[in-house]
């Protein structure tokens, strides 16, 4: 996979890098797709990772997580894709000619057929937006609780305790529920453009209300631990309301969290 650092820009920069991430990414789709993390089941969830500027290997539409194969991930362009955000009048259809046009070349032979996941518009807009390498949507059923009541907007109203500012930093973004596919892509998008207006960088937890998580991740162990973190912040929240309601972290002891030497420390050593 593709160390931090300027990302390559030539066409002609390595397959074995595209090996390597789709390695990676078989890894990461088989652990977040364990039956036992209920992160994802069936042919919930998806994977996707950056192997050059503009193109992603994103997993295959109705794959499984848990059993995935190199083979279930498709090689596709990111600017057809993105493409498509700017233009009014795209549907269903140009959607279809989009995926087909980003897979026409240097797919592999044998997977070029596949259809990307329905969800792989989503991958492209945070792999475009943000600094991540790796990004793991998935629909664990703790922050699904949540996502699904009255109660989604306390999974960003505030920071609950420390670990959780070091792992997603002081604010996450909720997005409100939208029809799939390119509705939900120009939404995902402008709402990650308010939140960087808005905190000063691009969010590393994206929530979809009555949906699931996306997590934007430097690679595949950022992305178990980040989804773990969501997993572990909508329980201790759902026990804190039942237990008569948050107590969030006061916003300057966040701040301070974040930008602690020895909280900096902690984090550069747990990548
Ligand atoms: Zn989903």
């Amino acid at each position: 996979m593709r160390q931090a650092g300027p990302v390559p820009e030539s066409s002609a920069a390595s397959s074995t890098d595209q090996h390597a991430l789709r390695a990676d990414l078989v890894r990461l789709a088989r652990y977040a797709g364990q039956p036992s993390l209920q992160w994802a089941c069936a042919a919930e969830g998806n994977v996707s990772g950056r192997w050059l500027a503009d193109r992603m290997v994103v997993k295959a539409s109705g794959c499984s997580m848990e059993r995935l194969e190199s083979t279930d991930l498709v090689d596709v362009s990111l600017a057809p894709l993105l493409a498509l955000l700017d233009q009014d009048a795209a549907g269903d259809t140009a959607v279809d000619q989009a995926y087909r046009a980003s897979m026409a070349d240097g797919a592999d032979e044998g997977v070029s057929t596949r259809r990307p996941s329905v969800e792989a518009l989503l991958h492209a807009v945070v792999l475009e937006r943000t600094d991540a390498d790796v990004v793991l949507h998935t629909h664990p059923i703790p922050v699904n609780r949540l996502l699904c009541s009255t109660a989604a907007e306390q999974l960003v109203a505030g920071a609950l305790f420390p670990d959780q500012i070091v792992m997603m930093g002081q604010h996450q973004l909720l997005v409100p529920y939208v029809d799939p596919g390119l509705p939900l892509a120009r939404t995902v998008r402008r709402c990650v453009d308010e939140f960087a207006q808005a905190h000063g960088r691009m969010p590393k937890v994206i929530y979809l209300r009555n949906h699931g998580v996306f997590v934007a991740a430097r690679d595949v162990q950022d992305a178990i631990d980040t989804t773990s973190m969501t997993v572990k912040v909508a329980a201790v929240l759902l026990g804190a309301i039942a237990a008569g309601g948050p107590v969030f972290l006061d916003e300057h002891e966040g701040v301070r969290i974040e930008t602690r030497p020895d909280e900096q420390y902690r984090r550069a050593m747990s990548r």
